[in-house]
């Protein structure tokens, strides 16, 4: 789950990170009064869940309320990489010196969290680590013991970084590193953190992405979830628990279990189709959980066929074939589909989807194949 910068700010706050004042508002009449309420310069800045926000136009510094008003109106109204901008946040704008990268991330290679680092920080960095990577400075963190001062230095100390400003750096990455760990992120970033001309060390822009399979232990987190950001099928699988990625495929897939549900993307794959989804429904799905996962499938106006492939071990063949059934009578596809079956009462089930004239199939090839052909045939 992304948090927008927002939300991340003022978690770093929390945890003893310099941020500029400011505050979040929905309309731009709230953010001109914003801006009055903190007296100079501030910076307008679109609170979306993409990078890349300076670049696309909605970032703005604005010397009055008045300028804060129109700058606000013209980013409200603005959709950034297709995500429309519905609050911004307004900020005391910062004198800017130097702009520094720092980040921590997951390095599932080294299976360490590791810290990044440059002097070239700012909205040209994914240009910097292209062409430039010797200017990106990397220091692992041994989760056991933590982040050691030694490693700050030594980044300190890479990113020319003038010792007057050690101890701030100091403070900011241990803070960094508390929210990554507090939170279970998988990214905690500070992009720029700046160097004020009145020399101060402040976190201008915030990122932070919490690892999905540790929310549960962040209820406070999820409350800060912008289910406007996702899109309706993928909220629909989140309130279902199913695992739903969209592909641009033309053949939807209803499986159960992750490596099952690859294995059938791989195989349709095989005989010349595209899936159009991974969906995985998980072990003892019932009717409401396979509806939903047929709604969602049939959502996306290019699926042009549909792969039922369940493997019933612990459920039942029968109960998922009920199950389809009842989920048709609701959501009314006029797709062909193609059903696989196998384990538990396979042929109980296989029975009475042919009765309601869907395909069965057997064998993996067998149901890809036909669905391949269903779907208007091989590419
Ligand atoms: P991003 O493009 O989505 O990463 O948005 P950022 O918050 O990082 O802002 C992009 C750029 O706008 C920064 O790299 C700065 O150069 C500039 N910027 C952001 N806030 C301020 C500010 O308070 N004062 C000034 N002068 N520039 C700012
Ligand atoms: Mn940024």
């Amino acid at each position: 789950m992304k948090l927008h910068e927002y939300q991340a700010k003022t978690i770093f706050a929390e945890h003893g990170i310099a941020i500029p004042r400011g505050r979040v508002a929905d309309t731009k009449e709230q953010a001109r009064d914003i801006a009055k309420e903190l007296g100079g310069r501030v910076v307008v800045k679109a609170q979306v869940l993409v990078g890349g926000r300076g670049k696309a136009g909605g970032v703005k510094v604005a010397d009055t309320p008045a300028a804060a008003l129109k700058h606000a109106g013209e980013i409200l109204g603005m959709q950034i990489k297709d995500l429309p901008v519905r609050k911004v946040l307004v900020d005391e704008a910062a004198a800017i010196k130097t702009e520094i990268y720092f980040g921590i991330t997951n390095d599932r290679s080294a299976r360490k969290p590791v810290m990044i680092a440059s002097a070239s920080g700012g909205i040209d960095i994914e240009e910097v680590a292209a062409q430039t990577p010797e200017k990106i400075i990397r220091e692992h963190v041994d989760p056991f013991l933590g982040l050691r001062d030694y490693q700050l230095r030594h980044i300190a100390s890479m990113i020319d970084l003038p010792r007057e400003h050690w101890a701030a750096f100091a403070k900011i990455a241990h803070g960094l590193y508390n929210v990554y760990k507090n939170t279970d992120a998988t990214l905690a970033e500070i992009n720029p953190l700046v160097i004020t001309e009145a020399n101060q060390l402040v976190a201008l822009d915030g990122k932070l992405v919490v690892d999905d399979n540790a929310l549960y232990k962040h209820p406070e987190l999820e409350t800060l979830r912008d289910s406007d950001e996702e899109t309706p099928a993928e909220t629909e699988a989140r309130i279902h628990g199913l695992s739903y990625v969209a592909l641009d495929g033309e053949i939807g897939c209803m499986v159960n279990g992750a490596g099952l549900a690859m294995a059938t993307m791989d195989i349709i794959q095989l005989y010349g189709g595209r899936p159009a989804n991974f969906l995985d429904v998980g072990g003892g799905a019932g009717a409401e959980k396979v509806a939903a996962a047929l709604r969602i499938i049939l959502r996306d106006s290019k699926v042009k066929a549909l792969l039922i492939n369940i493997f019933g071990g612990i459920t039942r063949c029968d109960e998922v074939a009920r199950g389809v059934l009842t989920a048709l009578e609701t959501v009314g596809a006029r797709l062909p589909m193609v059903v696989r079956l196998v384990g538990t009462n396979e042929e109980e089930g296989r029975k009475l989807l042919a009765d309601a004239h869907m395909l069965t199939a057997t064998s993996l090839a067998d149901a890809a194949q036909k669905v391949v052909a269903a779907a208007g045939g091989a590419r």
